[in-house]
């Protein structure tokens, strides 16, 4: 365990060397971007952007940066994710709020935004008014990135979690797209009148596998996001029958992002449910992330 000195940010520290500061506690800690994080952690104290702290990189920290610093470091030694601490993450270049029953948005979910745009980049262009539906919406975050690239489209967002759902809609209000975002509390097989596009990034994580996860992972984001089922497939299964079963009128195609290693088994499910030959999409690590077909 890494002891931290109580008061390591103190009035007669500059915001520059707060930023060293910080980076070297949690380089000590063991840490995996040290750097990387200060950065992000000091900025968010000092309300600043990168280019506000090359003019204000003198200044000394006031007593309520020292509180906030003191406090983050602890937090962020104990393995607290820095978008824990701030409450918030970015995506797709958007800042979203972040709940106690949202999943922190990883930046691999943006190989499923990419692909949906560019699908409908070639079928039909993006000043459609395309109806989509994203099951387990989480943050929002797949959505409203969708919307905010499709002036013309409307999005059910499903989620079973109830505080999600106030966070999601919160999301899409502050980052304009409210209008056009409508939240529904329900499960994978609850819904779905007429849509054209089904997108989901759901729990894919299996059961057993969960607790060899990292400590930020398991411990931070809420585990009804990550629990897949014993194959992990769960949600792939249901959503697919969904779809064979409940027809939802219009579908054109589905998007769902999965684990590395699910490429073989989504794409079977997706086979046998609907007869369609899925395509796989690989992330920036060349490793399968997301999922597609038509209907
Ligand atoms: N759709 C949300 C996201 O991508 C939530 C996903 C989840 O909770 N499994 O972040």
């Amino acid at each position: 365990m890494t002891v931290i000195p109580n008061e390591v940010f103190t009035p007669d520290v500059t915001r520059e060397q707060a930023v060293r500061l910080f980076r070297d506690h949690l380089r000590a800690a063991g840490l995996d971007n040290p750097a990387l994080d200060a950065r992000h952690l000091c900025l968010a104290a000092f309300q600043t952007e990168s280019a506000g702290l090359i003019t204000s990189g003198h200044l000394a920290l006031s007593g309520e940066e020292c509180a906030l610093l003191n406090e983050w470091l602890v937090r962020r030694v104990a393995q607290e994710p820095v978008g824990r601490i701030l409450g918030r993450r970015d995506f797709w270049g958007l800042s979203f709020r972040l709940g106690p029953e949202t999943l922190e948005p990883r930046p691999d979910t943006e190989v499923l935004v990419e692909t949906v745009l560019n699908w409908i980049d070639h079928n039909g262009g993006r000043s459609q008014a395309l109806r989509l539906v994203d099951v387990g919406t989480g943050t929002g975050c797949i959505a409203i990135a969708l919307l905010h690239e499709l002036p013309n489209a409307t999005c059910v967002a499903l989620d079973i979690s109830l505080d999600a759902l106030r966070v999601a809609r919160s999301n899409a209000e502050n980052l304009g797209v409210g209008a056009r975002f409508f939240p529904v509390c329900g499960s994978y097989l609850d819904v779905i009148g007429a849509c054209d596009l089904l997108v989901s990034n759901p729990p894919y994580i299996a059961t057993p596998v969960i607790k060899t996860l990292s400590e930020e992972v398991r411990c931070h984001d809420p585990m009804r996001a990550l629990d897949g089922g014993l194959s992990g497939l769960i949600a792939y299964e249901t959503m697919m029958l969904m779809v064979a079963h409940n027809k939802p009128s219009g579908l054109r195609a589905g998007f769902f992002e999965i684990g590395y290693d699910q490429g073989r088994a989504v794409a079977e499910i997706v086979r046998e449910t609907s007869g369609r030959e899925p395509h796989l999409v690989r992330d920036l690590e060349q490793q399968d992330r997301v999922i597609w077909f038509e209907v």
